[in-house]
């Protein structure tokens, strides 16, 4: 099959070359872009050549201070929680239409910085934030708390009303950087919360196009403030801030952990996207042309830099071969390279830290007595030898207690076992033996047995028989266990941004 047309115009990729090597990207505080306080700025490297090609500014806790203020302001003075909410719904669906408007720019932008394939950019990022904005955007006008029959009716009339939590950090990750942002931002702006924003430090530049769309959509100043730097010190601060009443935060299970002790000062809400193990579960009955290419894109899409990766299969004995030499075939045929490359279908790892830690596990996993099936080291892109490849790999003969099958490697590596005929406890809780309870996919045509196995597995997400393209925008999404706190999208996901409050009325 051949893929789609692409729906990015490359033609303005000098031009934007030009502009992110000849100016930095600032913040957005109020309304308005500034450089940091301190005049820093961070070096910003292309993950498909190892090279810098721009700057950012580099945001501290001076910064976060000022952009939480001008968060606090617009919150306070009622300017985005007490405006209409048909009318917030409308800016919100503005910006929407901005996003694809630019839809190139952000494309390519997002492919620069974090590697990714251009199509993916595309309906990965401009797409999937356009979705989430106008999904969220309908939210607005729609949260309503409850009636409720008090102990002694007839004496009292009872509600309850959600209102915004106030103003929310949102912190995010480099794996999807633009859609999460706008995600986050989207979701508590429904909700009547103002923001501030902190990208992640390897891939800082989509998040300035956003603020660009932002002050053009008609969003009043300080709705949304965007500040780049680093974990340690712009996001320190912003999760350490006594203004801040709630941090939204996704990225690894560890800065989690960091985060809910620092947010202890004022007991700010904190809600938790957090890393993820998940199992694919392929049992001998599954329609195989379906299980084995979702099973090989759950792993090597955005080149298993995706929290909710389907990283441990397990395969019925009688179907194994045929799977490993399935998904090894596809693995084979998915041609890495530049994400700029149209024809490319896995883009490089991050940056030369992730580089290090996938190949470290692979390393990790051989020594520990692990095969590999296919891949399994660094891939040669000609053209681009500095960039950060690493093959899709299969590994068997992992077994549970190795670190490659315990922890999340956040790289294109699949850690396969096998299960033969036994009970439905004994292979979910084989799937269950994790840290971690974020997503988990299951592939048999016996619909009772799927339903029964999704009862069984602790996780917050369970596919049967595939997956959609990406997180849908209407479905809640998080985690179970050490995958994290609440959920983000649908009902759920707005609903974390608001307070509930009981009013009862006493009947004169
Ligand atoms: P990370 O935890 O290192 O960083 C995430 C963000 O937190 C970055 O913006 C970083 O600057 C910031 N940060 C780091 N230390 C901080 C601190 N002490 N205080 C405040 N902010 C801090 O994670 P990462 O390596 O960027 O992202 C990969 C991880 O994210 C993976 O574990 C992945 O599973 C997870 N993730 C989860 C989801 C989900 O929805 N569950 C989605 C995407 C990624």
């Amino acid at each position: 099959m051949s893929p789609p047309p692409m729906p990015v115009d490359t033609s303005i990729l000098p031009d934007l070359k030009q502009d992110l090597a000849a100016r930095p990207r600032e913040l957005f505080i109020g309304g308005k872009f500034t450089a940091a306080k301190s005049g820093e700025t961070f070096e910003v490297v292309d993950p498909a050549t190892g090279k810098v090609f721009a700057h950012a500014a580099s945001g501290g806790a001076e910064d976060i201070d000022l952009a939480v203020q001008a968060a606090r302001k617009c919150f306070d003075s009622g300017a985005w929680p007490a405006m209409p909410p048909a009318q917030r719904a409308r800016i919100m669906m503005k910006l929407a239409e901005l996003i694809e408007a630019n839809g190139s720019r952000i494309a390519l932008t997002e492919t620069l910085d974090n590697g990714m394939p251009l199509m993916m950019g595309y309906f990965g990022a401009v797409m999937a934030a356009s979705e989430a904005l106008r999904y969220n955007a309908g939210w607005a006008t729609k949260i309503n708390g409850e009636t409720f029959t008090p102990s002694h009716p007839g004496e009292f009339h009872a509600f309850t009303q959600r209102e915004p939590v106030g103003v929310v950090g949102g912190i995010v990750p480099w794996n999807f950087p633009f859609v999460m942002s706008v995600a986050k931002m989207a979701q508590a702006l429904a909700a009547g919360c103002t923001i501030v924003l902190k990208p992640a430090e390897q891939t800082p530049l989509s998040a300035a196009i956003l603020g660009e769309l932002v002050a053009e959509a008609g969003f009043p100043d300080g709705a949304v403030n965007i500040v780049t730097g680093f974990g340690k010190t712009a996001g320190a601060a912003l999760v350490e801030h006594p203004l801040v009443d709630k941090i939204s935060f996704t990225g690894s299970t560890d800065t989690g952990k960091q985060i809910v002790k620092a947010c202890t000062g004022n007991l700010k809400r904190v809600t938790l996207e957090l890393g993820g193990k998940s199992p694919v579960i392929i049992f001998d009955d599954a329609d195989l042309s379906k299980a084995i290419p979702s099973a090989a894109m759950g792993i090597f899409g955005n080149a298993g830099q995706v929290c909710a990766a389907g990283s441990r299969l397990f395969v019925h004995e009688k179907v194994r071969d045929q799977v490993l030499e399935g998904v090894t075939a596809m693995a084979k045929s998915l041609k890495v390279g530049s994400g700029l490359d149209p024809e490319t279908r896995m883009g490089p790892l991050v940056s030369d830290t992730q580089f290090a830690r996938v190949t470290g596990y692979i390393e990790s996993a051989l020594s520990e007595g692990a095969k590999v099936y296919t891949g399994g080291g660094k891939a040669d892109v000609e053209g681009a030898e500095g960039g950060y490849f690493v093959q899709p790999t299969v590994l068997t003969d992992t077994v549970a207690g190795m670190k490659a099958v315990e922890e999340e490697i956040f790289g294109p590596v699949l850690a396969t076992m096998t299960f033969g005929d036994d009970d439905l406890e004994t292979i979910a809780a084989a799937a269950n033996n994790t840290q971690y309870g974020l997503n988990a996919s299951v592939f048999t045509q016996d619909i009772t047995r799927g339903l029964k196995m999704a009862r069984r597995i602790k996780s917050g997400m369970v596919n049967i028989n595939g997956a959609g393209g990406g997180p849908d925008p209407a479905m809640p999404l998080g985690g179970f266990k050490q995958s994290g706190w609440g959920r983000e999208n649908g009902r759920a996901g707005v609903e974390a941004f608001t307070e509930i409050k009981s009013v009862t009325v006493k009947l004169g």
